[in-house]
């Protein structure tokens, strides 16, 4: 059977925070846009459930605040790490700049029904669940659209710009054959040190669950999160950009690959609604988000790896409890240091504001 055939302007792959983001203010600017998501809903587990001040302020600049803030969720003012069983408090956002000097930690599904559901309100907002994109379409060096699976079978986007914001296993970047800069796992050395050591190292960074350890028998029983610190060394193609984890697999340390995620998003908007209204989107147009969102990749997982090498590897690999690190002690001790990392963490490096437009209904 002939594969569906579709166009748009811009195809987003993947519905999430980043893929959402973006497609919500693209239509929101009148821009007509796919998003697709293989997935049948968005009730994930192991998604980021924070959502961040710099994010809050996003939700601020496009007016929805006041009822996303109406969801359930948590205000966590401040943050802090456990060592030997002393609580070390480590970033207050109480010291931010920013309208909501909290991270508000709530399901990372309710963040994406809601930006869907608002997304909906724009026709020119098309969300397509359980659409699988599979390769893509290519016409000498340029990305014409995507090949994608559905329930009722094949589908084919012809898009004037195809977006990858499939996460860090993505389909995208792999069939666009991009290469990484830095790769990063080490379940297998984890395999070789033993079970034993296993659940040492858990009932020692988590004594709650000290007393349940050893009903950890077998490594089936270990869902492993693949955690990766990796960045493309290019995020686009003609015709095709990578942003969010599809351009630089962020890890859960300090909570903000959700937040860089929607920064891209807001980025990308912002250097390409323009150009894909007037339909004369160019190499050049993409070249401009990687070198808007390069910088703040770059300087968060380079903190992502020092964290990881200095404080979790170490505390993973000892044998006993370990002294707090000498910088957590400082921002005890001295509560205004701890506007440093609140900084750092809650609004991030080049925060990005919204400059798309809401375009007057009916236009597009
Ligand atoms: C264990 C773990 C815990 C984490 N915890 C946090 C945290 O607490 N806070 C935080 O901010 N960050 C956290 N992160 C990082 C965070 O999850 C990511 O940085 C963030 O989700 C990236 O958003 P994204 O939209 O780019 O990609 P994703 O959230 O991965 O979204 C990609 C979407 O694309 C869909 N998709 C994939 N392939 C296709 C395809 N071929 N066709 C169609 N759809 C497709 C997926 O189903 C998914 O919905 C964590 C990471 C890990 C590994």
């Amino acid at each position: 059977m002939a594969a569906e055939q579709l166009s748009t302007r811009c195809c987003v792959v993947g519905g999430g925070p980043c893929g959402i983001m973006l497609g919500f203010l693209l239509a929101r600017a009148g821009i007509d846009v796919v998003v697709l998501e293989k997935h049948a809903d968005f009730l994930r587990d192991f998604r980021g459930d924070t959502i961040h001040p710099s994010t809050l302020d996003v939700m601020a600049e496009l007016g929805l605040l006041d009822d996303f803030l109406k969801l359930p969720h948590q205000k966590a003012p401040n943050i802090g790490a456990v060592f030997d069983g002393h609580q070390y408090p480590f970033a207050d956002f109480r010291y931010l700049p920013t309208r909501c000097k909290f991270i508000a930690l709530m399901p990372q599904w309710d963040f994406l029904n809601f930006l869907a559901d608002r997304g909906k309100s724009y026709p020119s907002f098309h969300l397509r669940l359980r659409a699988e994109a599979v390769d893509l379409i290519e016409d000498g060096n340029r990305i014409t659209g995507v090949r994608v699976d559905t329930p009722d079978g094949a589908l084919e986007i012809r898009a004037d710009l195809t977006v990858g914001c499939d996460g860090r296993h993505s389909t995208v970047r792999e069939r666009a054959g991009f290469a990484f800069v830095i790769r990063k796992g080490a379940i297998e050395e984890t395999k070789r040190a033993g079970l034993p050591a296993f659940r040492r190292s858990i009932a020692r960074l988590a004594p709650v669950f000290a007393s349940r350890v050893d009903e950890l028998k077998d490594w089936d029983q270990i869902k492993l999160l693949t955690v990766a610190v990796n960045r493309l060394r290019r995020w686009y193609r003609p015709g095709l950009l990578c942003i969010g984890d599809a351009a630089h697999a962020m890890s859960p340390i300090g909570g903000v690959g959700v937040n860089l995620a929607v920064q891209d998003a807001v980025a990308a908007a912002n250097l390409l609604w323009q150009p894909l209204k007037r339909g004369t989107l160019r190499e050049d147009d993409l070249e401009a988000v990687q070198r808007r969102r390069e910088f703040p990749t770059r300087v968060t997982q380079r903190l992502q790896v020092i964290v990881q090498n200095n404080v979790i590897d170490r505390a993973l690999g000892a044998g006993q409890s370990l002294p707090a690190p000498w910088l957590l002690r400082l921002f005890s001790r001295f509560p205004p240091l701890r506007a440093i990392p609140a900084w750092l963490v809650g609004r991030g490096v080049r925060p990005e504001h919204v400059h798309t437009p809401e375009a007057p209904a009916g236009a597009g």
